[in-house]
């Protein structure tokens, strides 16, 4: 009896440790064996994927898919095109969408569009608001992945709940098991510098910056880790920026909260004087930080302290980001740019470069964030009986990103364009079918399916 697949003469990385000349076999969707090339099953395909690497699938549990309601910056085909291409192999998508996944009826209609359209496997958190603190059970019984507040003003104007009705949200997150993330910046701070420098006429991409200070994600920081000792709410920071913020998840920690965090590749890879380099291009939120804050963001990732790798992928139309000229009025542009198809090739770099292992990078990137969200294990890992998905990658392939419009998703605005890369994404498999190889879409919309964590 043949298998359906059987990729072999690779090297296999997982969090653990490494084998070389390795394999996998693949029936029905699930992984189910592991090991020398030589001991592997005959199989109806069977792929030879030497000099590379394969890794459990990669996870990026934070992007901007803007389906429902934004197709036209992004929809899940497209956004989950650009994450076949980039090695992704499950996405999560944020909650400002029109409308916004404040009930249970837009999170099923955003997995229904999702089921429609995605070529990877996906799900998507649930916002929470002034307005629908009593939504939180019924959205953890239909199946929500987590929970998200945005602190302060943001893409979508998510009013931001204050701090009781985020503690009533902590106590009643808590007895659904889930986690609950934040956008954790201090709206107040932003606002009163936005308002300043406005009125100064500072109108340049460092200006918008400035304006929200890292004492302002420090603080929300620390003022969630407070709220969760109190509460016994599990926490999440995405998109941590700096090394402050870190340093302050990593005392939440050793006090004993559930705290996990995320960075993204653009925080570890620019500091702000791309912003006098690519302009609005690379205006987002929280901004990137400078060389100080960068080296001690290095060090909390080095140290344990970032429990995730995510791409914050933010897409905006050309005319919102004012790509015409990205040096013109900073507060006539829009927050954000894509990162799906450069996540892989970012870290790989920082791999090639001695900055991280290739371990660490697996860990980060999949396993981690299958734990944090209760995905583990059927995503996130290459054991017999989960789900066969993985990602293989040339880890010496050397490429600059030479025009943005080889991306396949609908927005192409990225800092990222013109950047040199060690490694990239080669095969995709989601599930067992073969979704992209080779530089090409081989898999079809629709064969993305919602990943169920109740
Ligand atoms: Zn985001």
């Amino acid at each position: 009896m043949s298998v359906d697949l059987v990729v072999q003469d690779c090297t296999i990385v997982t969090p653990a440790g490494r084998a070389e000349d390795a394999g996998l076999a693949v029936n029905d969707g699930k992984i189910i064996a592991i090991g020398k090339s030589s001991r592997l099953p005959d199989a109806n395909q069977v792929l030879d994927a030497k000099n590379q690497l394969l890794v459990p699938g990669i996870i990026d549990s934070h992007i901007h898919n803007r389906e429902p309601g934004l197709e036209y910056k992004e929809d899940w085909e497209s956004a989950t095109r650009a994450a076949a291409a980039g090695g992704v192999t499950t996405v999560v998508g944020m909650p400002n969408t029109d409308p916004v996944i404040d009930h249970p009826e837009h999170l099923n209609l955003k997995l229904e569009r999702g089921e429609q359209g995605a070529h990877v496997d996906f799900q998507s958190y649930a916002v929470v608001t002034s307005e629908n603190l009593d939504q939180i059970p019924a959205l953890d019984e239909a199946g929500v992945l987590g929970y998200k507040i945005f602190l302060g003003s943001t893409v979508g104007d998510v009013p931001p709940p204050n701090d009781g009705e985020i503690i009533q949200a902590m106590e009643a997150i808590r007895k659904t098991g889930k986690r609950l993330g934040f956008h954790e910046e201090n709206g107040e701070i932003i606002d009163h510098y936005t308002e300043q420098y406005k009125s100064e006429n500072k109108t340049d991409p460092i200006h918008h910056a400035h304006s929200r200070p890292v004492i302002a994600e420090k603080e929300a920081v620390e003022r969630m880790i407070t709220f969760a000792n109190e509460t016994g709410a599990k926490i999440h920071m995405f998109h941590v920026s700096s090394g402050s913020a870190a340093e302050a998840v990593a005392d939440g920690k050793d006090s004993g909260v559930d705290v996990t965090a995320e960075t993204c590749p653009h925080y570890l890879w620019f500091t702000e004087d791309v912003l006098q380099e690519k302009g609005n291009i690379a205006r987002v939120q929280p901004p990137i930080r400078d060389d100080e804050e960068q080296a001690r963001l290095w060090d909390a990732l080095e140290s344990g302290v970032i429990d995730c790798i995510t791409t914050d992928h933010a897409p905006h139309t050309d005319e919102e980001k004012g790509v015409e000229d990205p040096f013109a009025d900073t507060w006539e542009s829009i927050s954000g740019f894509v990162g799906l198809e450069t996540e892989v090739p970012s870290l790989l770099t920082f791999v090639d470069q001695g900055r991280i292992s290739v371990e660490d990078w697996v860990y980060y990137h999949s396993t981690r964030p299958a734990e944090v969200w209760g995905m583990y294990p059927q995503k996130g890992s290459l054991q017999v009986g989960s789900d066969a998905d993985f990602t293989i990658v040339d880890p010496d392939q050397e490429w600059t990103l030479e025009d943005r419009e080889e991306l396949h998703s609908k927005s192409r605005v990225t800092p990222f364009e013109g950047e040199n890369f060690t490694g990239k994404a080669t095969t995709t498999v989601v599930r067992g079918e073969i979704i992209y190889n080779d530089g090409k879409m081989v898999g079809e919309s629709g064969y993305g399916t919602r990943v169920n964590v109740n």
